[in-house]
């Protein structure tokens, strides 16, 4: 039944019960002649009763009709209200079962509802707030690691020098990583072997081998081998007891890939366990592949400068190298310094007897002899079948006895041009040393040619020493 309806019928039966009392004392008291209950026939005590049995009845009615409007109305509202209070205050209560059918019992419905809508809303809120705080999150650590990266990629990217380069790197990634230590391994394919050229942090006798072969059992190796990075996981039940023992709970290794295919292996040793997560995991690869570009790079820059610098038929430096070098010498103001100039005898002959490729054969075997003996210095190739030596600190006896022994060298040793037939050829030397003849590094080379034109005067297969010092000196 409606509130409405209840009030009008409560305030009905106030109504008239009062109406009906009024009419009841009236009667007793003044309509009849032998009235049941009379104050000596006096009728202001009839009065006075009478307005009394009113106000008493009055009172009863009106305080049961107020018991019962409060129960239907005013406590219901009131628990609304401290259910309303509750859910402000973020301390929801649950409200007593409501049997009634009325606005009121609507309204405590709709409320609940909204409560519980809101609820879900504020769940969604949160839910919605948390993920954005996850996201405001990843989203720093991603600018962290986009400005590091970018941090690396100045530092590496610039760098030619692969020994640099890696202990760079090295250094970066254990600041970054907050490891124990980092190890950078460049790949040594003609002896199968990875060989630490850098490392960071503390290099005690705990430490990993600074060599591996490729072929080993260790998980670096095996890292290796599969071009995969590696972690603790990856470890052997026996390998994690020996990591264990060197205190080392987390492990990262990533191997080093280039457009060419494998250049080197970095290994990444923590203390704490979990030290290193996918994140890490994640930057380190970004890192691997910007370290594997460089360091490609620093071996093609290396291999650009040999070219550059080397004489392409027997292997040693060239003429400009030869300047070069000279120059940097002379620069430093040295205390002495030797040259020689050697030139094939009779070359014209070999050529013509056996052909280019056998004179080219035992040019290329004369240099790699010589080569090897060569105590400090460098030797190039002046041109044709002329050859340099550059002594720095070489006296003059000192230059003589050295170029006697080459020249004793080439003059005894067999030069195959087949399997069966060998050939023997000789050469003259000119000996030119600084500061004795000349002051200049030109002059010198001007003088030692000009004491290499005395030997071949004087028969070839000698040794002539540049004796005086001419104008320039
Ligand atoms: P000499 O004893 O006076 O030096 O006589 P020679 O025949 O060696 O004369 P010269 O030094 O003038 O001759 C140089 C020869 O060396 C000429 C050239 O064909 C040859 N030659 C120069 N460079 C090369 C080379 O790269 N390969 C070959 N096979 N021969 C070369
Ligand atoms: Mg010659
Ligand atoms: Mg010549």
């Amino acid at each position: 039944m409606k509130l409405r309806n209840k009030c009008h019928i409560f305030f009905g039966i106030t109504g008239i019960t009062l109406i009906l009392l009024t009419i009841i004392a009236y009667y007793l008291l003044f309509c009849e002649k032998e009235a049941i209950i009379s104050f000596n026939n006096n009728p202001a005590n009839a009065f006075l009763l009478t307005t009394l049995l009113l106000l008493v009845g009055a009172f009863l009615v009106t305080f049961l009709a107020s018991k019962a409007f409060c129960k239907l109305t005013v406590n219901r509202i009131q628990e609304l209200n401290q259910y309303l209070e509750a859910i402000a205050s973020g301390k929801p209560m649950k409200l007593k079962e409501d049997n009634y059918k009325d606005e009121m019992s609507e309204l405590r419905n709709t409320i609940v509802d909204a409560y519980q809508k809101m609820l879900r809303s504020r769940g969604e809120l949160e839910n919605n707030c948390q993920q954005l705080v996850e996201t405001n999150q990843k989203l720093e650590s991603r600018y962290i690691q986009a400005y590091n990266l970018q941090l690396i990629q100045e530092e590496i990217s610039r760098e030619l020098d692969i020994d640099k380069l890696s202990k760079k790197t090295a250094d970066i990634i254990m600041g970054l990583f907050g490891s124990k230590r980092c190890l950078i391994y460049m790949a040594d394919d003609e002896n199968e072997k990875l060989i630490a050229k850098a490392f960071s942090g503390s290099m005690g006798k705990d430490a990993p081998n600074k060599v591996i072969s490729y072929n080993a059992r260790n998980i670096v190796a095996r890292s290796w081998r599969e071009k995969e990075i590696f972690t603790e996981k990856d470890a052997k039940p026996k390998e994690l007891a020996e990591l264990n023992k060197r205190n080392i709970h987390s492990l990262l290794i990533v191997p080093l890939i280039g457009r060419q295919g494998r250049v080197g292996i970095m290994l990444l040793e923590h203390e704490l366990a979990g030290g290193i997560n996918s994140e890490s995991i994640k930057f380190a690869r970004i890192v691997a592949q910007e370290l594997s570009l460089s360091v490609e790079n620093a071996y093609l820059y290396d291999k650009m400068r040999q070219i550059a610098n080397q004489d392409a038929l027997t292997g040693v430096y060239n003429r400009l190298y030869l300047m070069t070098y000279m120059e940097e010498i002379f620069v430093n103001n040295p205390k002495m310094v030797s040259v020689l100039i050697f030139d094939m005898d009779h070359f014209k002959h070999v050529n013509d007897k056996f052909g280019h490729l056998a004179g080219d054969m035992v040019l290329k075997t004369t240099a790699s002899l010589i080569r090897k003996m060569l105590p400090a210095g460098i030797m190039a190739r002046y041109g044709g079948e002329e050859f340099v030596i550059v002594l720095p600190e070489v006296g003059q006896e000192e230059a003589f006895q050295f170029a006697d022994s080459i020249r004793q060298i080439v003059g005894h040793n067999q030069f195959f041009i087949s399997k069966e037939k060998s050939i023997k050829v000789t050469i003259s030397i000119g000996v030119a040393t600084y500061p004795l003849v000349s002051s200049s590094y030109e002059g010198l080379l001007q003088l030692a040619d000009k004491a290499l034109y005395e030997a071949k005067n004087s028969g070839r297969n000698k040794v002539c020493v540049a004796e005086t010092a001419t104008s320039d000196s």
